[in-house]
């Protein structure tokens, strides 16, 4: 089978592999609808998860089942599935413990395109078929399925690790396609004042449309600023960080009011360490949290997203600013996400079955 690779850091190309081979829980699917990430782009130009030499890439897919292990029960050759981007092995000590996307080692529940080739090929292998898959709605979009896999539940899980509460004030720091889902997020959690940072104005557009009330532009002042002029110097409740670098660690603190709590799903790239300013952290007593996660991935969270969808009360296929078709082209999807232009929030690449 043809699939698009990294095949060092910073090189990409086509190559050919053998079919994965389908184990008694396991499933192999080919995609109908796949998405590149920004973390694809943080894999082969940032050589985020180190060197890996041909590996296919992609982690955001539709997919339908071509062949099931004989222990799966839930799934079939021909079911339209929902696949998650991390694949969580569920029998483990870790997901007994609440944190499957670390079953087998920190952030190993993200096993495509990261310990084994991804979606972007014409097949693909998904452990624990019966956890990982989800059936796919009747009546739901291509695109708004290909956001469950990875936008949805990541920029959903910033919310959940910042515990927004109703009537909280919420700072979104990034609404790129992940921070925009965590605007909705917030917005269905009863968040009051939601200030959203970024600065393209399609993204604004589009986060005001999802509950932010405020767009607080980093490009026209320090954030720390204009957050604390919006709440008369006291600071928000909750943040979310899904865009941003280091220092936006340091500003988060600085616009937090005591008791609150931080949640990133941000990949950090970049140093050894991370700053948190000590007299705006309470000097070590201010009760600021700060949690940052990897998205926990699995079966029953596509299908509580899908229902999000199915029932109206989200709709991430307004995420998708661009649209390609036919598996050739995750290669020129993969390089608008590099080169991200200002119009773009996400790709996403339709195959034909
Ligand atoms: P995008 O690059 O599309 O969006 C990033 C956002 O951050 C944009 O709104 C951008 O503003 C904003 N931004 C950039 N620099 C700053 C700054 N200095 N201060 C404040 N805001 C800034 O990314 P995605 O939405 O695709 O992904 C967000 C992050 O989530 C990535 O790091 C990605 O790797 C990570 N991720 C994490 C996952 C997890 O499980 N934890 C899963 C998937 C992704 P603008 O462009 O408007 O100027
Ligand atoms: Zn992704």
């Amino acid at each position: 089978m043809k699939g698009f690779a990294m095949l060092t850091i910073g090189q990409t190309g086509w190559i050919t592999k053998d079919m994965p081979k389908c184990g008694p829980n396991d499933a192999i699917c080919k995609p109908i609808a796949l998405a590149p990430c920004t973390s694809d782009v943080h894999t082969v130009w940032a050589g985020a998860i180190g060197d890996r030499h041909n590996m296919i890439l992609g982690h955001e897919a539709v997919g339908e089942v071509v062949e099931v292990g004989n222990l799966v029960k839930d799934f079939k050759p021909g079911d339209k599935v929902l696949v998650s981007a991390i694949t969580p092995d569920w029998n483990s000590l870790e997901a007994q413990e609440g944190y499957a996307m670390h079953s087998g080692g920190m952030l190993s529940g993200w096993k495509f395109s990261n310990f084994k080739d991804g979606v972007f090929a014409e097949y693909f292998h998904v452990n624990d078929a019966d956890g990982n898959l989800a059936h796919l709605p009747e009546g739901m979009s291509l695109e708004a399925a290909c956001m469950v896999s990875d936008m949805v539940p990541t920029g959903f899980h910033g919310v959940e690790l910042a515990d927004v509460q109703f009537g909280d004030n919420v700072v979104v720091i990034g609404i790129g396609p992940v921070g925009l889902m965590a605007v909705a997020a917030a917005a269905i959690r009863g968040a009051a004042n939601i200030y959203a940072v970024g600065s393209r104005k399609n993204c604004a557009d589009l986060a005001r449309e999802f509950g932010a009330t405020d767009i607080i532009n980093y490009k026209e002042g320090d954030i720390v600023e204009q957050v604390l002029d919006k709440t008369h110097g006291k600071g928000v409740d909750r943040i979310v960080v899904a865009g941003g670098d280091n220092d936006t660690f340091d500003q988060a603190v600085r616009m937090l009011k005591p008791g609150g709590k931080i949640g990133n799903v941000n990949y950090l790239g970049e140093g050894d360490y991370l700053k948190v300013p000590r007299i705006e952290w309470g000097c070590g007593m201010g009760h600021k949290q700060i949690v940052g996660g990897l998205m926990p991935g699995g079966r029953l969270r596509s299908e509580k997203l899908a229902r999000l969808v199915m029932t109206h009360r989200i709709h991430p296929e307004k995420l998708i600013t661009h649209t390609f078709h036919g598996l050739e082209n995750v290669e020129p999807a993969l390089m608008l996400m590099k080169d991200k232009p200002r119009d773009l929030i996400k790709p996403i690449v339709l195959i034909q079955g």
